[in-house]
């Protein structure tokens, strides 16, 4: 299970919104990938939900704030070996 299998369940559970990419991703740059999308950011083509950055940023922001609680993962129990390797524990 990775942060794109994870994004709906945080969708649906109101902790997160979708946000479109403030800065057109620029197809010059290295880590550009033109058969790439990242739904977080609405479908922005150049990379992957799951190397997306700025989710994975918001994810481990929600879980240091203790909005996102390690309960609430339990719940989530086929995401948590994903959520483990985000946090890198
Ligand atoms: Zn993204």
């Amino acid at each position: 299970m990775s942060t794109s299998n994870l994004l709906p369940l945080l969708i649906e559970n109101q902790y997160l919104n979708l946000v479109p990419m403030k800065i057109i991703p620029n197809p010059s740059t290295r880590n550009y990938d033109p058969n790439a999308k990242c739904d977080y950011h609405i479908g922005v083509i150049g990379h992957l939900t799951k190397k997306c950055k700025q989710l994975k940023e918001k994810i481990e922001n929600l879980i240091k704030d203790g909005i996102l609680s390690l309960e609430l993962m339990e719940c989530w129990k086929s995401a948590l070996p994903q959520i483990r390797l985000l946090l890198g524990s």
